[in-house]
């Protein structure tokens, strides 16, 4: 055990070079003329050369409408689009490529979901599950349905540690149960939660399961045939690909089972004022142009952390944010909420002397100022900022790209903060 806290103690590399490490030009900028510590990476990660290069070269080399011309670049940028769905499917092991709708994130995909499912699948009275420590988008798409179809929304709370309290979850499901959803990793509390076992308890009483990954994709191998869940949403930009692309696996015998979501080009089959048909998956949910240009980018951003290899990035991460909080429980006044150790840690510090927290965007802008950008606020969790008692917290997450002279940097901002107030 000794061993092991040593070892976590030894300098500890970015699996890409370090800041400013040739991969991610951005990490090489300077910030009020400090060297950029970015630590943000539950909003959004910073993008590696090969992702900047596969959207210029697209641009430059092949851009046409995909699955509309007979031309050759519509060919081409058909070809590479599908190549990209393919891609996908191999990262998440998808078993077709029917079951990989590209969105705009997991915001979309979630919206998809409580949209078709719910025209599909639920009647006024029937039920949803959710839980205490999701974010906004696995929570007010579900309330919209209830505005439309009067269903309820049952949560499932956590316990004081920051997990879900799964003494609870079993005596949420009734007769009325239609679906549950929930993230697999928090945004706030970084807790991983034990979603086999939640799909399976669910699966036992005949509900399918809905998962939120927008943040356990860029940090752990995810496998959608051993998790078994029904529906999977995660969003490119954080996953060190572009923005505006996004990911709904579902499978086919559901997505079959719903109804397309948006009207318009390429998700029909034959159009008439009398009658109109639609689409075979996965096209069925992709109305209009779908970008493209993003897909591709998102393909080759998950080709990058598929060479470095998922559980090597799961390791690392480990130890970075083991290293972060041992580092971080050493100022005084830090709170930290969560369970420990994970690549997102939320914390709020008391002032010298004093019991009352520094607002969190005091401090956030304070710590900007130095370079280091961390994120404030309720991170779109409000209801877990009510259950927690307190208005937001101030976030650092940690990417690949990040190194234990991060931790120090945010360790040493966080002193110096602390000592002005
Ligand atoms: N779910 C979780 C757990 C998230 O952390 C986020 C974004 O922070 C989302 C959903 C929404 O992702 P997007 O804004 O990319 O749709």
């Amino acid at each position: 055990m000794k061993q092991d806290i040593e070892s976590l103690r030894q300098p500890l590399p970015s699996l890409t070079g370090g800041v400013g490490g040739g991969s991610f030009p951005i990490l090489s900028r300077q910030i009020y003329g400090k060297p950029l510590v970015y630590l943000d990476n539950g909003a959004t990660t910073q993008k590696p050369q090969c992702v900047i290069d596969a959207i210029t070269d697209e641009y430059l080399n092949v851009n046409a409408n995909v699955h509309r011309g007979v031309h050759y670049l519509s060919q081409e940028a058909t070809r590479l689009y599908e190549e990209a769905r393919e891609t996908v499917r191999a990262f998440i092991n998808a078993r077709s490529t029917t079951e990989i709708i590209f969105t705009r994130g997991t915001t979309e995909s979630i919206n998809l979901v409580a949209a078709t499912f719910g025209q599909a699948c639920m009647q006024a009275g029937d039920e949803v599950i959710v839980t205490e420590m999701e974010h906004h988008s696995n929570i007010v798409p579900w309330q919209l349905l209830q505005l439309r179809k009067d269903i309820k929304i049952r949560v499932c709370p956590i316990t004081d540690d920051g997990r879900l309290d799964l003494d609870v979850l079993p005596t949420l499901f009734s007769p009325n149960t239609k679906l549950l959803a929930c993230t697999h990793v928090s945004n706030v509390l970084g807790t991983v939660n034990p979603v086999k076992d939640i799909i399976a308890m669910a699966h036992a009483h005949g509900v399918p399961v809905l998962i939120d990954a927008a943040q356990s994709v860029p940090h752990m191998a995810v496998d959608v045939q051993a998790l078994d869940c029904d529906f999977l949403a995660f969003s490119g930009h954080k996953v060190y690909g572009p923005t505006g692309i996004g990911v709904l696996y579902g499978k086919e015998q559901w997505l079959e089972k719903l109804p397309p979501y948006m009207g318009g080009g390429e998700m029909i089959g034959k159009v008439s004022f009398e009658r109109t048909t639609f689409n075979v998956l996965p096209y069925k949910f992709e109305a209009g142009t779908p970008d493209y240009v993003a897909a591709r980018g998102l393909a080759v951003a998950l080709d990058f952390v598929s060479g470095i290899g998922m559980g090597k990035i799961a390791e690392y991460e480990h130890e970075l944010g083991t290293y972060a909080y041992e580092q971080l429980m050493q100022i005084e006044g830090m709170h930290i909420y969560g369970p420990a150790p994970s690549p997102v840690i939320s914390f709020n510090l008391a002032a010298e002397g004093g019991a009352a927290f520094i607002h969190h965007l005091d401090l956030g802008t304070l710590l900007d100022r130095l370079g280091i950008a961390v994120r404030t606020g309720h991170h779109c969790a409000e209801p877990l900022m009510h259950r927690l008692g307190i208005e937001g917290t101030v976030r650092a997450s940690f990417a690949l790209y990040n190194t234990k002279e991060d931790v120090d940097a945010l360790v040493a901002g966080i002193d110096r903060v602390r000592k002005m107030f």
